[in-house]
């Protein structure tokens, strides 16, 4: 965990000696701005190491959302892309239709695209299904929460299979997925808890391997790197945001914890990537008839919401925009 600190105090950088900027307070550093994106950068390299996440990854594909977490991931991700042996880093977002909340994520994102000189694939919700995500709710009385993550994780995948990248990486950070096990644990779903790994594997053409790659890395960490570093990110919450009581409690006890054993969720997540209960559990996939992308009995939950809304299932129709959207972007190969 780390926080900026007041330059009139008298701090210098371990690294150079000149003014800190930062406190890093679980490694007892305090660094100026330059010594401190380099730290968090050979931190996430660490763990890119730790797991093996990017053996045979040449091209990958980031998921964006607009919020510092993402946002910080990419700019990491390029920063680092030498080291790593990436030579192609693809951007994504959804625009979800939220109003202003939509439009500034839309532009956070494509401030960072242009600035990095990425690919970015930006895809609009009511042009895929013909409704903004407000608009899904109101007519199926489902969640939003749920709506919304049935939505990312299929147009993630689709995209990312359409592009044909090795693998997807996602903003999660150590402060989302550590709350998300102890929850899942709780409640004893193992299904979901085997998904807090760093890698979730894949299979080709169907399934893209996911990969959390700031798996060990504090969100404070990320907000201060994202401030350093000036990177323009949404600073509103998703309207439809809410708190999970179970969530927020668990994320308290680990933050009493941690600060009592500065670490402790480091070596809480390094267990659990090695726990048998995460690893994968090579359950039977099925091509959905209708579009061909996963499900569980042979129609995927975009095929199901689409039938409920339009009377006819559109996820093919919907991966046939997607493939001539991206055609039309040459992306490099
Ligand atoms: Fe989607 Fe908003 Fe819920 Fe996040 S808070 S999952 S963006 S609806
Ligand atoms: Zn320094
Ligand atoms: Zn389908």
């Amino acid at each position: 965990m780390s926080e900026l600190i007041d330059n009139r105090i008298n701090s210098r950088c371990r690294r150079c000696g000149r003014p800190a900027v930062v406190r890093v307070k679980y490694a007892k550093l305090t660094l100026c701005r330059e010594h401190f994106l380099e730290y968090v950068e050979e931190r996430v390299l660490k763990s890119i190491k730790r797991y093996s996440m990017l053996n045979g990854v040449r091209r990958i594909l980031v998921a964006l959302s607009g919020g510092k977490d993402s946002l910080s991931l990419f700019y990491i991700l390029h920063s680092i892309r030498d080291k790593v042996g990436l030579e192609h880093i693809i951007g994504f977002h959804i625009d979800l239709g939220l109003g202003s909340f939509s439009i500034d994520s839309k532009k956070a994102v494509e401030t960072a695209c242009n600035e990095l000189r990425s690919p970015c694939i930006i895809i609009s919700l009511k042009d895929l299904l013909g409704y903004t995500l407000p608009e899904l709710v109101e007519k199926t009385h489902r969640p939003p929460c749920s709506l919304c993550g049935l939505i990312k994780r299929y147009l993630v995948n689709l995209v990312s299979v359409e592009l044909g990248v090795d693998a997807v990486s996602l903003g999660h950070h150590l402060d989302d997925i550590l709350p998300y096990a102890v929850k899942d644990f709780l409640i004893q779903d193992t299904v979901d808890l085997a998904k807090m790994t760093p890698i979730i594997p894949g299979y080709p053409g169907l399934v893209s391997r996911k990969l959390k790659i700031l798996y060990e890395i504090y969100e404070d960490d990320l907000e201060s790197y994202a401030k350093l570093r000036g990177i323009k990110t949404v600073e509103a919450h998703c309207p439809f945001s809410y708190v999970d009581p179970l969530k927020e409690a668990s994320r308290k006890m680990l933050d009493e914890l941690e600060e009592k054993a500065p670490g402790f969720k480091i070596s809480v997540a390094r267990r659990l990537a090695n726990n048998p209960i995460t690893q994968p559990s090579g359950n039977e996939i099925i091509p959905c008839r209708y579009c061909g992308m996963p499900s569980k009995n042979g129609v995927c939950g975009i095929c199901k919401l689409t039938t409920r809304i339009h009377g006819r299932p559109i996820g093919g129709e919907i991966r046939y925009k997607v493939r001539e959207y991206i055609s039309s972007m040459k992306i490099p190969h």
